[in-house]
């Protein structure tokens, strides 16, 4: 058995980067960049209002009321084309360009009009309500840097750099092959000792959620035959994933079948849930065998997918831990490192407290689905009390 620190290392070091593909703009959101993007235009193109009011030359209304002539109108999309002339103002609207002369905005609250003059209650700062050209970006500035991964204001501000497409970080092409006799999918009939298989789908939801395209090959049954047939989809994907069969018993063939043509690089982690963990390669494509338990496959999802999905994407591997308090006394652990399915709640003191389910057997599902976090038990750590500082993984997808 070795260490969960070890066994991602091996995972990582067996995984490639995935490359690149240009999508539109509006398949943007969730990609993770891979080159830079530079803006195309100026934001704002030109000096612009910030206010619906009027322009003025700031001199003209050096002292407060002061009257001045209209002059024209300046609205978005549709600038005024002549010059301010001193004693005039133009009548603006916000996002309009503001006229040549004009070095102030008055807003339309401090103004008064009055048939074909305007009065001001107010001595305008020069530059007031004046949004200057590029004063969000400037044509040719690199606004977003590769290896990032985009969200909905990413691709807001692409957008508006007149940016149509980018490209991005090919989605990793994870498939996914349940394995057992028991096995059905949702919706199937079921004979009695016969179970839904829920692996398959939440490692689904897991890879998309990841960014990922899944492909779910189905459930093999638990004989050489159906395990090698089945296997045969996997071929051209990034990675493959299996659930079950991986323990000692005799129906646990995964491990057999792919090790034909599989270099096995480590088999069993000492961690708890998931320890039947295995990881291999079979010819180019690298295997993640995860244990057949729904709770061990998706902790091992969380340990080990999320982190090999994030450098095929370029994305940090690492699995985040924050420090929490932990909400009740803890007996000593074993060998094996402990993933405690767990609350997450502040006290009136703004502490964040995990506090670590009663019951955490690993085909519990409905309390991994409910739990907030995986509170983080290291091999051997001595007993701990209700206060200590604890490592937690906070569960996201
Ligand atoms: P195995 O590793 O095949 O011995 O499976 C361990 C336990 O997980 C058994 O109780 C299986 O019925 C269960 N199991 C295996 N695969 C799945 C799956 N896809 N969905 C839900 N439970 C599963
Ligand atoms: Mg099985």
């Amino acid at each position: 058995m070795i260490s969960v620190e070890e066994a991602r290392a091996k995972v990582l070091a067996g995984i490639r980067p995935v490359g690149a593909e240009q999508v539109s703009v509006m398949q943007a959101g969730g990609r993770v960049l891979a080159e830079p993007v530079a803006a195309r235009v100026s934001h704002p193109p030109v000096d612009v209002s910030a206010m619906d009011g009027y322009a003025v030359r700031a001199a003209d209304v050096a002292t407060a009321p002061a009257k001045l002539a209209l002059q024209g109108e300046s609205a978005a999309g549709r600038p005024y084309d002549g010059t301010l002339r001193p004693g005039c103002t133009v009548r603006i609207f916000t996002g309009a360009q503001i006229p040549a002369g004009a070095d102030a905005v008055i807003m339309q609250e401090d103004a008064a009009r009055d048939g074909e003059a305007v009065e001001f209650r107010v001595v305008p700062r020069v530059g007031q309500h004046i949004r200057r050209a590029g004063l969000d970006f400037a044509a040719g500035q690199t606004l977003l840097e590769p290896g990032r991964l985009l969200t909905a204001r990413d691709v807001g501000l692409i957008a508006a750099t007149n940016v149509p497409w980018v490209l991005v970080k090919r989605r990793p092409r994870v498939a996914i092959l349940s394995t057992g006799d028991e096995i059905k999918m949702p919706g199937d009939p079921l004979a009695p000792a016969q179970i839904i298989g829920s692996n398959g789908l939440a490692l689904v939801a897991f890879v998309e959620a990841l960014g990922g395209e899944a492909i779910l090959l189905g459930t093999a049954l638990d004989t050489m035959v159906s395990l090698q047939a089945m296997l045969a989809g996997a071929r051209g994907a990034d990675l493959l994933l299996t659930s079950g069969g991986a323990s000692v018993g005799d129906y646990d063939l995964v491990k057999d079948a792919i090790g034909a043509g599989m270099a096995l690089d480590f088999y069993k982690v000492a961690m708890r849930p998931g320890k039947p963990l295995m990881f291999g390669r079979m010819g180019e494509m690298p295997v993640l065998g995860l244990p057949g338990n729904p709770v061990s496959a998706l902790v091992c999802a969380e340990m080990f997918l999320g982190p090999a999905m994030r450098r095929m994407l370029g994305l940090a591997a690492e699995v985040r831990t924050v420090s929490a308090v932990l909400g009740r006394d803890l007996p000593a652990n074993d060998l094996r490192q402990d993933h405690l399915r767990a609350s997450l709640a502040h006290d009136e003191a703004g502490r964040l407290i995990a506090m670590p389910f009663d019951t955490q057997d690993s085909a519990m599902l409905a309390s991994l689905a409910r739990a907030d976090a995986l509170l983080i038990r290291p091999p051997h750590a001595p007993a701990a009390t209700a206060g200590d500082p604890v490592r937690v993984i906070p569960l996201g997808v």
